[in-house]
């Protein structure tokens, strides 16, 4: 077990009865366990050539970040709708109840340049599926996906292109 995963805190019945809410704000407030966090997220794909990191909004963008600067890659926000300016490409995906939506400027990757896509926790899979049909629209190539933690009981590897390389770093 890594030594960060003392610091994720589990907080039953948010956001809703039922749920399990993953916290991590106790790890990314530990300088250490932070910088070992964003170590062992690179570790497997040093040296497979990720020119961009995709980050899911919100908590993508924290280990996504610190993650590109590891990688010696640019960013790439993947947002909620409505925040970027236009020209846009926008996928939607359902959740329980809906349809959320994910956006990325059209000009924000390069045709085959190579992305690695990151998020907080892997749950249903809607979320990380939409980023790859968002990275796959935008025409860019996808190297694969990290995640900081899977839970694994939801299945949500089962929805994401199956030669795609995923990566968590937890299991619960
Ligand atoms: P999915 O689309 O069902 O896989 O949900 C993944 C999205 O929900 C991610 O963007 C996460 O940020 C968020 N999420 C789901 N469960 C948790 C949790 O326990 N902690 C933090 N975020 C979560």
């Amino acid at each position: 077990m890594p030594d960060f995963e003392a610091l994720i805190r589990a907080v039953p019945d948010f956001p809703k009865p039922g749920v399990i809410f993953r916290n991590m704000s106790p790890l990314l407030a530990d300088a250490g366990s932070f910088a070992r966090c964003i170590d062992a997220l690179a570790e497997p794909w040093q040296g497979s050539g990720v020119q961009a990191v995709c980050g899911i909004e919100s908590r993508g963008f924290i280990f996504g970040s610190a993650l590109a600067q590891k990688l010696h890659a640019g960013f790439v926000p993947l947002r909620k709708p409505g925040k970027l300016p236009p020209p846009v490409v926008s996928v939607d995906y359902a959740l329980e109840y809906g349809v959320d939506r994910l956006e990325a400027r059209n000009d924000a990757l390069h045709s085959n340049e190579r992305v690695l896509i990151v998020d907080d926790v892997l749950a249903t899979g809607g979320t990380l599926d939409a980023a790859c049909r968002l990275v796959d629209a935008i025409g860019a190539t996808l190297v694969g996906a990290s995640v900081v933690i899977e839970l694994d009981a939801l299945q949500g590897r089962r929805r994401l292109p199956p030669a795609m390389r995923l990566h968590a770093l937890m299991h619960y």
